[in-house]
């Protein structure tokens, strides 16, 4: 990397900052702190330059786009949902890979009499997936616990990422539609591409030789 050029790079914690870590590792940097043991949201690293900052995995792209973060890693998932502007997304980590899915009870007929309801967190994707469909639907957006709608009316699907599709089996829904693959992807913000070109591309370089070891 360039001498003296400060990156700050915006990461979420769980699964996004420990499958990372390994990457950013092979370019030398190394958080001082854990941050599932320490409350600081700024964590220095081994390089003096570079230090990450810990935010919601749904924050992630808000920072980089204004800058506030220099690069950062986001779940495609979200990218789609944020919109990806003011981003660079110049490299895919293929890290906390899973699938958009619709789900729903086993053997549901979709509702004769009225539109069907979708509940999801991820009401932009699921408006684009159904309008691409040409079906007309009514999105009802909730944060979390997506698969608690069905079982108790609130909807007759759900859309929502699946790894192993055991939280659905848990609850007695089942995948019935695949949207997309999902992985986590290296973000930039537009500005940091031009005026810190040489230290993002530097970093940039670093991670795609530690994801061609990793493929070895
Ligand atoms: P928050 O917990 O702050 O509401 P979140 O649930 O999106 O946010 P994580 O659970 O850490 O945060 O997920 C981060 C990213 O990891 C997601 O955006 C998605 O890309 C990916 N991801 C989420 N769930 C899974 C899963 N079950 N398997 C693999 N990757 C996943
Ligand atoms: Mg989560």
């Amino acid at each position: 990397m360039t001498a003296n050029t400060p990156l700050t790079i915006a990461l979420s914690k769980g699964r996004i900052f420990e499958q990372t870590l390994p990457l950013l590792a092979h370019a030398g940097i190394h958080p001082l702190d854990d941050p599932e043991r320490s409350r600081k949201l700024i964590l220095e690293t081994t390089d003096a330059r570079v230090k990450f900052v810990i935010i919601r995995a749904s924050d992630v792209p808000t920072y980089v786009q204004y800058g506030a973060a220099d690069l950062g890693v986001a779940g495609k998932d979200v990218l789609l949902e944020h919109g990806g502007e003011g981003l660079y997304e110049p490299l895919d980590l293929r890290i906390a890979r899973c699938r958009l899915m619709v789900a729903g009870l086993p053997d549901s007929a979709p509702p004769t009499n009225r539109r069907m309801r979708i509940a999801t967190k991820y009401v932009r994707s699921a408006e684009r997936y159904y309008a691409a469909k040409g079906e007309q639907v009514d999105i009802i957006k909730l944060y979390g616990s997506m698969e608690l709608a069905p079982l108790v009316g609130l909807a007759d699907r759900i859309v929502d990422l699946v790894e192993s599709g055991n939280t659905l089996k848990a609850n007695g829904l089942v995948p019935l539609e695949h949207i997309s693959d999902i992985s986590s992807r290296l973000v930039v913000n537009k500005a940091a591409w031009k005026m810190k070109h040489a230290a993002v591309n530097g970093l940039l370089e670093s991670l795609r030789e530690a994801l061609a070891d990793n493929q070895n």
